[in-house]
């Protein structure tokens, strides 16, 4: 199959090629689309053949269920029944954090296929703030089931570039709008009755709706120690979020911008720094070197470029190992460090 690209330029009218891709979305086809966080593989929510070859050409396993993409907050009540007792913490969070960054698992209704949610009593939502993935929704009138567009367990497309070389030939459309604004996946967050009864919302995975900025506007349950007592027995975990994810084809290593790092004999490393200025980074057994926010260091720009630059690394043919500096876990941090923890982690554990 011939996977056609087209450019698109959201400050323009684009209406034409958002209905060309549901158009594609409602034959049961499946269209790459940006959305500020990373590239969304989409299928028509609703057509569960559609979705099933969403989890196909990913290689997805079935447990690992899909966010669901919607035009506006308001869509969020044909495919979610918010119980009465989170409704408003869910409004609450809506109006802050949306069109944005953020998904809410709540629970499904039942025009929901079995397979977006790997048949779990809930519904993973999410109003995106790019306008193509919004836009698409809204011409194709039903949610769009989009995980992101790599192969599972790959490292996440943040340009149609990427998009290419993960799925390039397996799908016939990828909608262009060039490099994601955010360039992590989003936050994901449960709404729930804490051990008091209290509204508080369980965050299954760090993004960039950092637990600082949700702390402004909700309680934030913390994240539940090996063995120790849940706070809220009632919410739902994040199947999926395997220890192995978002993982180079070389191996990577995490190391502290402090060292001490001892390279191999033989091994030809290179660094991915936070500044590239460490001590780390001041070694000389590097032979590349990239930083993700040179200089001073902004957490913000290092997010957008991560994804980027382990794909510059990992396709770096005079490099055969990666190394990957600690970040500092506060604000856009933690999400970073969960990312290359995972990829970092034995993919044969
Ligand atoms: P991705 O689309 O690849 O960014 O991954 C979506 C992630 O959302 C999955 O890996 C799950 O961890 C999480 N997720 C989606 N639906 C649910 C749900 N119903 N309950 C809990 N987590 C969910
Ligand atoms: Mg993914």
């Amino acid at each position: 199959m011939e996977t056609r690209v087209l450019e698109i330029d959201p400050l323009e009218d684009c209406r034409a090629a958002y209905r060309e891709a549901a158009a594609l979305l409602a034959e049961g086809q499946l269209v790459a689309i940006p959305t500020e966080t990373v590239y969304g593989l989409g299928a028509d929510a609703f057509n569960a053949d559609a979705v099933a070859q969403v989890f196909a050409v990913k290689e997805r396993p079935h447990f690992d269920p899909l966010i669901c993409h919607l035009p506006n907050a308001a869509a969020v009540h044909e495919i979610a029944d918010v119980p009465e007792g989170l409704r408003g913490l869910v409004d609450t969070l809506a109006a802050e954090f949306w069109p944005g960054p953020m998904t809410l698992v709540l629970p499904r209704r039942a025009c929901v296929p079995d397979i977006v949610t790997s048949g779990l009593p809930t519904v993973a939502c999410r109003v995106t703030s790019h306008e193509a993935m919004r836009g698409v929704a809204k011409a194709l009138g039903h949610p769009v089931a989009a995980p992101s567009a790599n192969r599972f367990g790959h490292i996440s497309p943040t340009s149609a570039a990427a998009v290419l070389k993960e799925l390039g030939g397996a799908i016939p459309l990828v909608l262009d709008a060039g490099a994601c604004s955010e360039g992590l996946e989003s936050t994901i967050l449960a709404p729930c009755l804490d051990d008091k009864g209290n509204p508080a919302v369980r965050v299954l995975r760090e993004g960039p709706i950092t637990r600082e900025k949700l702390r402004e506007v909700c309680r934030v349950l913390k994240p539940a120690k090996k063995g120790a007592q849940e706070d809220a027995p009632s919410a739902p975990n994040a199947p999926g979020q395997l220890k192995s994810h978002y993982a180079p084809s070389k191996p990577l290593t995490l190391c502290s911008p402090f060292g001490p790092f001892t390279p191999q004999p033989g091994v030809r490393y290179g660094l991915i720094s936070y500044k590239g200025e460490s001590k780390l980074a001041q070694m000389d057994c590097w032979v590349e070197k990239m930083s993700l926010s040179p200089g001073s260091g902004r957490l913000a720009e290092a997010a957008v470029r991560l994804f980027a630059v382990m794909r510059a690394m990992d396709e770096c043919e005079d490099v055969d190992a990666i190394v990957a500096e600690e970040l500092p876990t506060v604000g856009l941090g933690a999400a970073m460090m969960d990312r290359l923890t995972r990829a970092a982690a034995d993919r044969n554990a």
